[in-house]
């Protein structure tokens, strides 16, 4: 397995920045890609699960992803519109989707239901090219693909509209409810479910299709879900799904988030500090001014909870955070305007990691990098996919 690089802290450039190891994803995906020794479709949706598209993208081609995923079609033609021509799938498609605009990006489009089969058949007659088309069986999370009711019928449909020349079925998947926790029942049962869909499908005579079901967790846990094709996304980025540290699977978080104290202050014991005064010092103390908020992606949630490196130790915000500041209470430690602070980060100079914040915020980490955004200002390191 690769050997993990530990991160020195990255520098910081910016009042308040979201650095990105282009490397890291690059590595990540490359150790993913080799644990599973076949097709890797790295999952980039929601902005590379806010590290960036475009930049997400190619690091993990350059990693040695086979394609890519994500959700809704206008993720797929930003990827193509910048110029990257590796398959994708759009999975997340509703009514009236832009589906001319997908087949001629050569973007491929899941199906859940017999009438989304119908919007594409009558899109690839008009435009005379053939649809490539992923079938999803709902096989227990009751969210995208068709139940076990209606799966017959959809894939009796995908069968004739294949022999017609409208669509190539390439893909049969499903989506897993409980991969997080590998032990769970849940997982058999859903493997079961997804094994009859397959042959319902091949017995229609889909016989060209890849299966394909694990995301990142059945990915690192779940051998026997990983089929034609993997599907995962948050562990590219260096977290880990199941909630423990990411080193253990050789896998590297991509993304510090740091800011440069704004103001510092000496105050007395007692003082009410942000609002509500929901934090007072127990004696006279210094705070830091941090200069980002809710607004820019630190939740509310984390106020007086969550861990920030600031003057060498980890301290939890002191009192509420606000719409665009949070203040930090250090102590006698010192601490001046323009010192770095840093909220989360793989975690190997002492900084917290997304995780540590997911646990004080009562949240998940793809929450916190999702959202992670507002006045931070993206700025990357590496090279990998860098043309
Ligand atoms: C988001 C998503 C994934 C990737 O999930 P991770 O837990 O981030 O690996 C895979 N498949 C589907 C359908 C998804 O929605």
């Amino acid at each position: 397995m690769t050997q993990v690089e530990q991160a020195p802290l990255q520098a910081l450039e910016n009042r308040a920045e979201v650095v990105v190891d282009l490397d890291a994803i690059a590595a990540n995906t490359a150790v993913l890609r080799e644990r599973v020794a076949r097709p890797l479709m790295a999952v980039v949706k929601a902005d590379g699960y806010g590290h960036g598209l475009l930049p997400a993208a190619r690091a993990v081609l350059a990693g040695g992803a086979d394609a890519l995923g994500v959700a809704v079609l206008e993720e797929a033609l930003a990827l193509r519109a910048a110029g990257i021509t590796a398959p994708v799938l759009a999975w997340l498609n509703g009514p009236g989707e832009d589906v001319a605009a997908a087949l001629a990006a050569d973007v491929e489009v899941s199906v859940n239901a017999e009438w989304g089969l119908a919007e594409v058949v009558a899109v690839a007659r008009r435009t005379r090219l053939t649809a490539r088309v992923h079938l999803t069986a709902d096989t227990g999370l009751s969210r995208e693909g068709a139940t076990s009711a209606d799966w017959p019928g959809l894939v009796s449909a995908a069968a004739r509209a294949e022999t017609d020349g409208d669509v190539a079925v390439v893909g049969l998947w499903s989506h897993l409810a409980y991969a997080d926790a590998p032990q769970h029942p849940t997982i058999g049962q859903q493997v079961r479910v997804f094994e009859e869909a397959v042959s319902l499908a091949r017995a229609a005579g889909l016989t060209d299709a890849r299966r394909h079901l694990a995301n990142s967790a059945a990915t690192l846990a779940l051998p026997e879900t990983w089929y034609d094709m993997v599907r995962p996304g948050v562990a590219l980025y260096g977290l880990d799904p199941l909630g423990g540290d990411p080193a253990d699977h050789g896998l590297l978080p991509a993304m510090t988030v740091q800011a440069r104290v704004a103001l510092t202050k000496r105050v007395p014991a007692g003082a009410g500090v942000s609002y509500g005064h929901t934090y007072h010092p127990a004696q006279e103390t210094t705070l830091a001014l941090v200069p980002i908020g809710y607004a820019d992606g630190v939740p509310r949630a984390a106020g007086n909870r969550a861990p920030v490196l600031a003057a060498g130790r980890q301290r939890a915000i002191a009192g509420r955070v606000c719409m665009d500041q949070f203040v930090l209470d250090v102590g006698d430690d010192p601490i001046a305007p323009g010192d770095r602070v840093v909220l989360w980060g793989s975690g190997a100079a002492g900084e917290p990691t997304a995780q540590q914040w997911a646990d004080a915020a009562d949240t998940i980490h793809y929450e916190l990098v999702t959202r992670v955004g507002g006045r931070f200002r993206r700025r990357y390191v590496g090279t990998a996919g860098v043309a």
